[in-house]
Parts: structure tokens; C-alpha cells; sequence
């Protein structure tokens, strides 16, 4: 139950969906993004009720940096809690808000039925590998948001984490403290960035292991990116600061050939196998679930799901259209799977 900010109590938190009884070998859970209008959002309700189908750990809403897309962003996510049977995350990041205005956020996300946030920093809009300025009055670091969230009532916070390290932690190790600090202020998991060579998250989860044994026993989901486009999985790499190790991009510049447009029909393919070969390499190493990025769509996902065993495909899927790749806060995706 929520004391200061509004009612959420009574929904399992992500670490009970994960803990919980299942027929599957291995949970999973998918990313959604808030949609920018009427089109997308009716695209963004199809890819819901496919996976719903399919009986997600979780679900989580990404948070966007504009004014409307956070109040669609509350809207939908309320929506998921509200009429699916799904458990919804709903991001929250620092940016550009006071603190008053961030419980405001916490507040109207419990008053939705909503208690699991995944708290991060967010990155600076425009921009998002520019430099980053705090709000007057807000908070710094996501360590600081998770207090303030944990302090607000009953809420069960997950954060990010880095595989590869933050593209602004001067190494890996100073990565690993402040990755940390945030499960010690009160996290109970966290979600990887996406990543395309598994050895950088099982070195991840040594180095918290070996930093903190107690918090090293926390979830560390990993997160994958079915790819469906060269194009859009550069943009993607580009603007969330992370690297496509080189043997990867020649595969998939190999497929995408020479011609004016890329061969997308190669690239998926590739995609798919890529996503399918992470997710058996994962879940023999133990991951705890994987969370798929979605960008929206259920196909590619929903192939990847199948080829694992983790989820029978289904026939009715949204267009395989694809565009382009936005950045973390992928306020409407216009890229397909
Ligand atoms: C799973 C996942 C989901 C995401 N969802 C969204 C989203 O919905 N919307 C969005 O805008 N962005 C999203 N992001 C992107 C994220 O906001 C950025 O990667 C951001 O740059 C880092 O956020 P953070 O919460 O890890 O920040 P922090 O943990 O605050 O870290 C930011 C930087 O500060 C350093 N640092 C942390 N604490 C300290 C300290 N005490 N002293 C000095 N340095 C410190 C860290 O090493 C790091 O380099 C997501 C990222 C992931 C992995």
C-alpha cells in the first residue's frame, strides 16, 4: 500500500512473476512504448493482446522526454494495468522534473494500480549522448530517484544495468558500484540495455556478484533486440551508447547487400537466428527471464518466443513494416518487428 502518493498495493511485484510456478523452461517479459497517436496506438493494442496471449512475466512502458507523451505514457500504461491480465512496469526517468513533480509521476502511476516502476536518469533530450543537466530541482542519479520512490510507499523498483558499462562510467568497475548503489538504495532487479554478445552480460553479473554477494543474488534480466533492420539497429546502437561487435555487423551488412535499399528479408533472418541463439545461450547460463524490445510489433518477437520454446507463434500479427529506431526513450516507435 502506498502511504504518501496514492493506492497501489495488491500487485505482484516483478521478482514474484519471476519466481513464480510455470510450464515454461524460463519467464519472459516485453517492452512497450507510449504511441503518438491514434494509429499507433491501435498497432501498440494489438501487439498487447498477442503477447497477452502468450502470458508475459511483465510487461513495461517505456517513459519519453515531451509533456504529452508522459501523459500517454500514464494513460496507456494505466490502461495495461486497468483491462489485460498483464503486470505492468512503467519506467519513470529524471528528466526535466522537479522532485515534486517526479511523486507527482509515482502518484499517478499508483492511482492507476500501477506499484512497479523501473527508475532511471533518462539521458538529455535532443540529444541523449550530450551532456547531462539535472533539473534545479530534482536528483542527480537514479540511486537518488529510487530512494525517493522506495520512500513513497509500497512500490517494487527495478533500474538499469550495463553490459557493456555506461557510456558515461569511466570503467567497468566504477560502473559496477554505482549499478550497486542503486539495489542497495532499494532495487530488487535490474534490466540490462540491450547487448549482442552474451560474454558482456555474464561478466556483468560476475562483476556484481564479486562486488556485492547479497546483491548479486538480484535478478539481472537481460535484454534483447530482435533485429529486423541494419539501419535501425546502428541508430539504436548509436543513441543508447552501447556497440554491435563487428563480427555481427558484417553478418548482417553481408545480408543487407549492396543495392540502394537494405535486403530486409536477409537482415530479419539473421535477426531472428541471432536473437534465438542469445536467448538458448541465456537461459543455459541461468538469466532469469529475457525482455524482448519490442518497438510495438509482436512478430519478430513472437518468432524468437517460438523458436525457444517459450511461447507458441500466433497467426495473427501486426504489419512487418519498418522504419526507424528511436532512442531509449522511444516515445513512438515507428520501427517494426
Ligand atoms: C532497461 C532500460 C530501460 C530504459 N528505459 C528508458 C526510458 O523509458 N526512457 C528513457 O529516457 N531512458 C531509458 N533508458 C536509458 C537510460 O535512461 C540511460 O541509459 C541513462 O543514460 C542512464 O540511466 P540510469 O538510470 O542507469 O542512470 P544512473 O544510474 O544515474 O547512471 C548515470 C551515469 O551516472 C553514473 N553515476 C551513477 N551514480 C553516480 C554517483 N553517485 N556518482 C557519480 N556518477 C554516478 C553512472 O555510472 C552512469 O554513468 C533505459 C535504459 C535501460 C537499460
Amino acid at each position: 500500500m502506498t502511504d504518501a502518493v496514492g493506492h497501489a498495493s495488491g500487485t505482484p511485484s516483478v521478482v514474484d512473476r519471476l519466481a513464480a510456478p510455470r510450464e515454461s523452461r524460463i519467464p519472459f517479459s516485453v517492452e512497450f512504448s507510449p504511441p503518438r497517436d491514434a494509429e499507433a496506438e491501435a498497432r501498440l493494442w494489438r501487439a498487447v493482446r498477442t503477447f497477452e496471449q502468450m502470458r508475459p512475466a511483465f510487461v513495461s512502458m517505456t517513459y519519453g522526454a515531451g509533456g504529452s507523451t508522459r501523459d500517454r505514457t500514464v494513460r496507456v500504461t494505466g490502461d495495461l494495468a486497468e483491462t489485460t491480465t498483464l503486470l505492468p512496469v512503467a519506467h519513470l526517468t529524471a528528466v526535466s522534473h522537479s522532485i515534486a513533480e517526479l511523486r507527482s509521476m509515482v502518484g499517478a502511476y499508483a492511482d492507476r494500480g500501477i506499484s512497479n516502476i523501473l527508475v532511471l536518469r533518462g539521458d538529455p533530450p535532443g540529444d541523449p549522448l550530450g551532456p547531462w543537466e539535472k533539473h534545479p530541482d530534482g536528483v542527480e542519479y537514479a540511486e537518488e530517484l529510487v530512494r525517493l520512490v522506495c520512500g513513497l510507499g509500497d512500490f517494487h523498483v527495478g533500474v538499469a544495468s550495463f553490459p557493456e558499462g555506461h557510456h558515461r562510467a569511466p570503467d567497468l568497475e566504477t560502473d559496477t558500484k554505482h549499478l550497486v548503489a542503486k539495489l542497495r538504495a532499494g532495487a530488487e532487479y535490474s534490466i540490462t540495455q540491450m547487448f549482442f554478445d552474451v560474454e558482456d552480460y555474464l561478466r556483468l553479473r560476475d562483476r556484481v556478484e564479486a562486488y556485492d554477494e547479497e546483491q548479486g543474488r538480484k535478478p539481472i534480466i537481460p535484454e534483447i533486440m530482435p533485429i529486423t533492420s541494419l539501419r535501425s539497429v546502428k541508430r539504436a546502437v548509436e543513441l543508447s551508447g552501447s556497440r554491435l561487435p563487428s563480427a555481427v555487423e558484417k553478418r548482417l551488412e553481408h545480408a543487407a547487400g549492396s543495392g540502394p535499399e537494405e535486403n530486409r528479408a536477409a537482415v530479419r533472418a539473421i535477426g531472428i537466428d541471432l536473437a534465438t541463439s542469445m536467448g538458448e545461450r541465456l537461459i543455459a547460463e541461468g538469466a532469469p527471464a529475457l525482455h524482448f524490445i519490442t518497438l510495438n510489433f509482436a512478430r519478430a518477437t513472437s518468432e524468437v518466443l517460438a523458436n525457444l520454446g517459450l511461447a507458441a507463434p500466433r497467426p495473427e500479427f501486426a504489419s512487418d513494416a519498418q522504419a526507424s529506431v528511436l532512442p531509449r526513450e522511444r516515445a513512438a516507435p515507428a520501427a517494426a518487428s
